[in-house]
């Protein structure tokens, strides 16, 4: 009697996968005696399956065992591993398969520090040119959050400002131009980060060049 028990990692599973994905293909790739035109259509297709699928498990065991792919793009987190790179991954392995508890499914408000499963992903939505904000939060905490907001409007105020003066106008070259200086000066003045700056531009040149040729695109600046 041994006293060593089996893991049955990852390569085993893959293993027992390749043996039976040898055992269909043999079973498919002789044809029924009397077999019909339409049958042996399935069958072949059937066959074609199976290869493919065999391919793709022989594919995850190098891949396994080298640590990369044919094309030579690491499939696995090896940086995250010690030397013991194939050990730590069939721990990792068996943790993914153990069943999920009470505990997996709640999350931490980024608040209180409370975990529970009454805790969401809560977008706040700011006017124009500020990005969303998304945190984790409970219940209580994320009501809090929202009846701290709502009062303070001058906030509100001064965005929608800044929104009205942003009306955007793409109906002439010339008013396209006039955009793309507009944008400008919102980044020079801050109000808008460079990577949305160029976003925009972007969006307004790809109209200008709608134009077509008579609008001398990019060579009309102010
Ligand atoms: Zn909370």
């Amino acid at each position: 009697m041994t006293s060593k028990k089996l893991i049955h990692g990852f390569l085993d599973k893959l293993g027992r996968n390749i043996q039976a994905l040898d055992a269909g293909i043999d079973s498919v790739r002789k044809p029924a005696k009397g077999e019909k035109p339409s049958d042996r259509r399935a069958r072949l297709k059937l066959l074609r399956d199976l290869i493919e699928l065999q391919n793709a498990s022989m594919a995850a065991v190098k891949a396994h065992l080298l640590g990369r792919d044919e094309t030579g793009s690491v499939n696995e987190p090896e940086d995250v591993y010690s030397e013991n790179a194939a050990w730590e991954f069939e721990r990792d392995f068996k943790r993914f398969l153990e069943p999920w508890t009470q505990k997996d499914i709640e999350f931490e408000c980024e608040d209180c520090g409370v975990e529970s499963e009454e805790v969401y992903r809560r977008t706040f939505s700011h006017p124009y040119p500020q990005e969303d904000e998304h945190f984790y939060l409970c219940d209580k905490c994320y009501e809090k959050q929202t009846t701290q907001q709502s009062p303070g409007k001058d906030d509100s105020a001064e965005a929608d400002a800044t929104r009205s003066d942003m009306k955007v106008n793409l109906s002439t070259p010339e008013k396209c131009q006039e955009m793309i200086q507009k944008v400008k000066a919102l980044e020079a003045a801050g109000q808008l980060g460079p990577a949305q700056a160029n976003a925009m531009i972007g969006t307004i040149q790809n109209a200008l060049s709608l134009f077509g040729k008579q609008g001398t695109v990019g060579s009309t600046s102010a």
